[in-house]
């Protein structure tokens, strides 16, 4: 569970891109994955071997995937989490 004091707002995915200011929400997307307890964070390998997957997937679209909704740079850090179509 996140830490209330130090919890963020999550990127909004129904704002428009050009709403968007790319370096501020990767920002957030990074404090997301920061304030997962460590327990609950998949290993550094772990978590570039699955961006990698994503990376060369048809659903990948503007850090979300297209299948399930999740911002894959989020899902992809959590260690209990799956690809929604077993790529990872
Ligand atoms: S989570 Fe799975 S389906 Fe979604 S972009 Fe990554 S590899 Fe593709």
């Amino acid at each position: 569970m996140y830490d209330t004091e130090k919890q963020v707002r999550k990127p909004c995915r129904l704002c428009l891109l050009r709403d968007i200011d790319p370096a501020q929400y990767e920002a957030k997307v990074k404090r997301l994955i920061d304030l997962l307890p460590a327990g609950e964070k998949a290993t550094a390998e772990v978590y570039e071997s699955r961006l990698a997957t994503c990376t060369e997937c048809s659903y990948l679209k503007d850090a979300f995937c297209g299948a399930c909704g999740c911002m894959v740079e989020l899902r992809a850090a959590k260690k209990a989490d799956k690809c929604p179509y077993g790529k990872w």
